[in-house]
């Protein structure tokens, strides 16, 4: 077990994580030692054009320079550990090894409009929701820019294929690991990296008031997803412990602050669990939720997990629950189930490695 001084030193050594870096730090960085700009822009194209796996894949740069940089700073990559396939519609899911041994899973699905992928921003989470998977065991720790880049980065490599669409819906909070999010998306999106569009990209969040009204203020033209999947505080508060904190009024308001500052349509997220939030009262109270805001409603079908004994509701109750929404003119959809066959919800399938690797120590 290391003391508390020990692990202040490590602190103090800790090395730059380049691949986290802006082009503008970058250059700053590679700067104190002399290099000039077109050195970080070479680098930067290395990492987030060329994915380079490390320095010393980046030939154009001299042997001196990449090795120094090796010694210097910590170049983070992802190990797949799994890959699983649906049978089905192609989806793959990756159980992806952290450079510290933890695990994270991302999902790579294909659309008519182009690929898209899930990504964690977390290992494990600490909201605390009743019917997801990834909360079960608790946060282990929240994921650096560079680790979520790099599900990306991995994924265009083993599939081959461009990624157009970015989803953070994956393990974790978004909004619980926010500095970092935001590096991300700012990486992600910039013009010299991928340049994935902002329009792209979707950020899912439970609904931390403080940081939505935060992230609206950045006027980023990504799309902020809410969790919703209630539509009383008293209900919501049996399904998501943050529901103890925020109330619905004050999510409304903040999305309402989000379209207004960015212009862009919110996307609730509402889970529909058989006999819990699906009865035609829940989509009239929905749609009087909705009406006044400018938003587009994402009807998911819970998906189980053994832990809990929530049920899916019967295909009829979903398909009356989307016609009531639409009778009342709100905007909505019902998800398409992708992979159901390989371990669909998200968390199961590194819980299912934790499991295999004996270190599950949740309380179920
Ligand atoms: N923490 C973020 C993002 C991760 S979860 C959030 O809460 O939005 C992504 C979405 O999947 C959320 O809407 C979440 O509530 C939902 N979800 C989690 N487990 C689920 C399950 N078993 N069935 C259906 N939806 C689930």
């Amino acid at each position: 077990m290391q003391n508390l001084e020990e692990s202040k030193i490590e602190d103090k050594i800790k090395k730059v994580d380049i691949k986290s870096l802006t082009l503008e730090e970058l250059t700053e960085e590679l700067g104190k030692y002399g290099e000039k700009a077109f050195r970080a822009k070479q680098m930067y194209e290395w990492m987030h054009v060329k994915l380079a796996r490390n320095f010393d894949e980046m030939t154009n740069l001299s042997k001196a320079l990449r090795e120094q940089c090796a010694e210097r700073y910590t170049y983070t990559s992802l190990e797949a550990l799994q890959v699983q396939e649906s049978a089905i519609d192609g989806t793959k899911k990756f159980l992806f090894e952290l450079a510290d041994g933890n695990v994270v899973e991302s999902v790579w699905m294909r659309y008519k409009h182009g690929n898209s992928v899930c990504i964690s921003s977390q290992v494990g989470c600490r909201m605390g929701c009743k019917f997801c998977a990834s909360t079960l065991d608790g946060l282990e720790r929240s994921l650096l820019p560079s680790e979520m880049l790099d599900q990306i980065y991995a994924i265009t490599k083993l599939t081959g294929e461009r990624v157009s669409n970015v989803v953070v819906m994956g393990i974790g909070e978004p909004m619980d690991n926010y500095d970092n999010l935001l590096k991300f998306i700012r990486i992600l999106t910039d013009a010299n990296g991928l340049n994935i569009s902002q329009r792209n990209l979707t950020v899912s969040t439970c609904g931390i008031v403080p940081r939505m009204r935060q992230l609206a203020e950045e006027k980023l033209q990504i799309t902020l997803a809410l969790s919703l999947h209630a539509t009383t505080d008293e209900k919501r508060r049996r399904l998501m412990p943050i529901a103890n904190k925020y109330s619905i009024a004050e999510l409304m308001d903040v999305c309402k602050y989000y379209f207004d500052n960015t212009g862009r349509r919110i996307t609730f997220e509402y889970s529909l669990v058989g006999g819990v939030n699906d009865t035609d009262e829940d989509a009239a109270e929905l749609s009087a939720l909705a009406a006044p805001l400018c938003c587009h409603i994402n009807l998911i079908p819970v998906n189980p997990i053994k832990e809990r004994d929530f049920v899916q509701s019967e295909t009829a109750r979903i398909q009356a629950f989307k016609n009531k929404l639409e009778k009342n003119k709100i905007n909505c959809t019902i998800r398409r189930e992708m992979g159901r066959d390989i371990d669909g919800a998200c968390g199961q399938l590194r819980r299912k490695n934790l499991k295999a690797e004996g270190t599950d120590n949740s309380p179920v």
